[in-house]
């Protein structure tokens, strides 16, 4: 940000009449740098759940059980899907919901295990009918 002097509507004429040329160069970009995205996406998100469990206490709220392999990070109200859906599911929204986990100084969220989330879903009726 800022090196760009070129105001927004230059740089959006800029990109109107070169488009299928700015479009081919970000493809083969992609393409060439495929592995390194994924894996830089990878760690990126291993970073923010590192973060997350670490400022969330890295352990079941309810059990203490600490085993990373069945920890979950839970929406305390029980809403996660809806928040998942209106961050979306393009490319890097996993990563915008991690940091905005980690923003969050509401206390909405909490780590429970696999068990104590299911449990939990349960009991809020988050399951459907048919699952039980
Ligand atoms: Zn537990």
């Amino acid at each position: 940000m800022g090196r760009d002097k070129r105001t927004k509507v230059e740089r959006h004429n800029y990109y109107i009449s070169n488009k299928e040329q700015i479009n081919n160069v970000n493809r083969q970009w992609y393409l060439n740098n495929k592995e390194r995205v994924k894996e830089n996406s990878n760690r990126v998100r291993k970073e923010l759940r590192d973060a997350i469990f670490l400022k969330l206490g890295n352990k079941c709220t309810v059990c203490g059980i600490d085993d990373r392999r069945c920890l979950q990070i839970d929406h305390v109200k029980g809403n996660g899907s809806k928040d998942r859906l209106a961050v979306g599911h393009g490319r890097g929204s996993t990563r915008k919901y991690l940091r905005d986990i980690l923003a969050d100084e509401t206390g909405s969220f909490q780590i429970l295990c696999a068990n104590h989330n299911w449990i939990k879903r349960f009991d809020n009726g988050e399951i459907k009918e048919t699952e039980k």
